[in-house]
This record gives C-alpha cells, structure tokens and sequence, in this order.
C-alpha cells in the first residue's frame, strides 16, 4: 500500500517522520524551491494589492488575471513561438491537449514510457492509438510508413528528458520523422524545462529543434519551483484550444501570486548556466561511481536510476540509504514494469559533489 508520510522538504533537506536527510527525491532539480534570497526579491518586488489569495474562477470566466498575458507573452518571446498558453498543471496539460486535438479519425504513436497524464489524455481522445517499443524510432517510423495514410493527422507524442529512466528522446530524429510523414509533434519537456538548453528552454533547444515542435509542453513545478504548466504553439492552436480544451475551461485557474512567481522564476532561469552545468557534472560523476562499483544504471540526467530489479531489494536499499542519511525512495511497478524495479536518485544543482561521493559509497557497500 502507497501512504502520506509525514515530512517537509526545505532546500535539499527533508525531516521524514522525525528523520532529517538529505533529500534526493524531489523535482526541485535547479536547487531554488526554498531559496530565501529569490522568495525574499520576489515578495519585495511584487505588488501585494495586486492579488488576493486566489483566482475563484477559471480563466474563461473571472480567473484570467493579467499575470497570465505577461507570463504566456515572455514565454512566447523565449521560445520565438507566435504564443504560449498556461495550464494548471502539466498533469492538466497532457490530459485535456490531445483529447482537444485529435478526432476518431486520427492516430496517436506514443513512445512506451510516456507519463501517466499523457496515457489518461490519449484515453480521453477518440483517437486510435499505438505505443511503439520505448526510444525505438525505426518502429516508429515502420508505423508511419504502414499508417500515416490511413489517418487525418499523426500525432507523435514523446517525454524529451524521461521521468523514471533519465534518458533522453532523439527530437531531432523525431523532427525528420514528422517532416517525412506529414505529421504532428507533441514533446513533453517537464524533466528538462530549467536544466537543458543554454538557456534553461529544455532539451528541444539543447538539440536545436524548437521550431520543429509543435506542441512543447513545459510544467513550472520541478526546475522552476511552482506550479503550472505550458503549451509553446501557434495562434491558431492557441484560440482552438482555449475553445476546445476541457481542464482550461472547466477548471479554477491558479491563483495570480503563483503565476507572477512562476514569471519571476521563468525571468532568472535563462541566467542559471552554471547551476545547469553544476548539475549536470554530478549526474556524470554519480554514473560513474554507480557503473565502476557494478551497479546498474541508465540514462544521461539529473535524474539516476539505479535499477535493481526486485521489490524487495529495492526497499531494503531504500532504507538503507535513508538511515544513511538519504532520502530516496524505491520505484516499484506498477509505476515501472515488473523487472524494471529501481531507485529513482533525483538530483538537485544544491547538491555537492562530495554528498555524491559519501551516496556513491553507500549505493556500492549495499547495492549488489
Ligand atoms: N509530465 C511528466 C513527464 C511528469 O513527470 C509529470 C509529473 N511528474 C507531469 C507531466 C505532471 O506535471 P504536474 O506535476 O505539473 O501535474
């Protein structure tokens, strides 16, 4: 059985049920969540008359505060997209964009590890769908070959950066294969919005295919340490959504003080290069402690797996690194497949290199 424990993250600390430990465990990949120096700059630079407490409507009614016209224009101006639209969150997102897209005459392929919003979102749209072999472009494009001319539109449908493997989709490959095909791509960035890219914009501009992606979903709660999501598309998508999108127009919009953060954020990410590479040497250096002690692992991140393949194992690790002073929790099926069980060590731009070391040998003393 899942349970609420008891605890509160603060920084890359966490006190679970009386245990204080560092926490390896949270989204909060580039380290700001409880910064006090950018929540203190925020609270002195906003306007306090200018939002109560929260939004009592959904944007089509009342909700739509201004903060969300300059939030979804700096996004725009960022991506070079035409516009952006702001969602609740990315679980919003993924389930009400392609039920909104796509009709019984069209085709979804989504790759096999996509996130659980995206499945319920491909559950709620008449679209007939198939799930190709998880990264395996070459069955991808078999399908397209085979069935690009039995449909209306072709919707791709990938994670950039993958949420429970660490490893990163081929955009540009996928951007050949919509140009070939005639098809729509749809790339959920949740996992690398923040941390890839020179600029924080996410793995599509790291691979130099912005522009190719049709709809690039980002969500504010991981790297940009709130709340929310977004949608980087066209005007015409944009007006078709906002019409035709259920959790926009059925749902009470984020309070404004959340959304004038989430922009305050989004202004400073751009600027966080050396956090981004600062990152991205721990996630190097911690697979290769765990590849030279003969542990198992994958992927190219901020996010590690360190895959053991038994329940059992995996929560006797599990605690073992938690009484070592580490938070990090076993990842069992049905969130992976039977055989895939792991633990799933998220790392954060506030983590030193010697915590990584001190993990490391930990993980090696236990881990076979
Ligand atoms: N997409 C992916 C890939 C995710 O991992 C998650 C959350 N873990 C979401 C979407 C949902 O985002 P949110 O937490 O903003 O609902």
């Amino acid at each position: 059985m899942r349970r609420l424990r008891h605890l509160r993250a603060e920084g890359n600390r966490i006190v679970c049920e009386g245990r204080e430990m560092v926490n390896l465990s949270s989204n909060d990949y580039m380290g700001i969540g409880a910064d006090p120096v950018l929540w203190n700059e925020f609270l002195s630079s906003a306007d306090r008359n200018e939002f109560g407490g929260g939004s009592c409507s959904s944007r089509l009614l009342t909700g739509n505060h201004p903060a969300y016209a300059s939030l979804e224009k700096r996004l725009a101006v960022l991506y070079g997209a035409e516009s952006a639209l702001v969602f609740d969150s990315g679980w919003h997102a993924n389930v009400g964009l392609l039920p909104a897209l796509t009709s019984s005459k069209d085709l979804i392929l989504a790759d096999k590890l996509v996130h659980a919003s995206i499945i319920d979102g491909i559950r709620l749209s008449d679209a007939e769908c198939i799930r190709y072999p998880h990264g395996n472009l070459e069955r991808l494009e078999t399908l397209l070959e085979k069935r690009r001319e039995d449909y209306d539109n072709v919707f791709i449908v990938t994670e950039s950066v993958f949420s429970m493997d660490g490893d990163c989709a081929d955009l540009r490959r996928l951007a050949e294969l919509k140009r070939k095909y005639g098809a729509f791509l749809y790339v959920d960035e949740a996992h690398a919005f923040g941390v890839r890219g020179k600029r924080g914009l996410g793995l599509a501009e790291e691979q130099g295919v912005i522009a190719e992606i049709d709809f690039l979903v980002g969500t504010f709660g991981k790297a940009a340490a709130s709340q929310g999501a977004f949608a980087v598309t066209d005007d015409v998508f944009r007006e078709y959504l906002v019409n035709t999108m259920r959790p926009l127009i059925f749902s009470t919009s984020l309070p404004p003080v959340s959304v004038r953060w989430t922009e305050f954020v989004v202004e400073r990410l751009t600027g966080m290069e050396s956090s981004r590479r600062h990152l991205e040497r721990l996630g190097e250096r911690l697979r290769e402690r765990l590849t030279t002690a003969g542990l198992e692992t994958a992927g190219k991140s901020q996010i590690v797996p360190l895959i053991v393949r038994d329940n059992r194992k995996a929560i006797a690790l599990s605690e073992y690194l938690c009484e070592n002073g580490f938070f990090v929790l076993p990842i069992r099926r049905p969130t992976v497949p039977p055989g895939g069980e792991r633990l799933r060590i998220s790392l954060t731009a506030s983590l030193t290199e010697i915590q990584i070391e001190t993990l490391s040998e930990l993980c090696a003393r236990i881990g076979r």
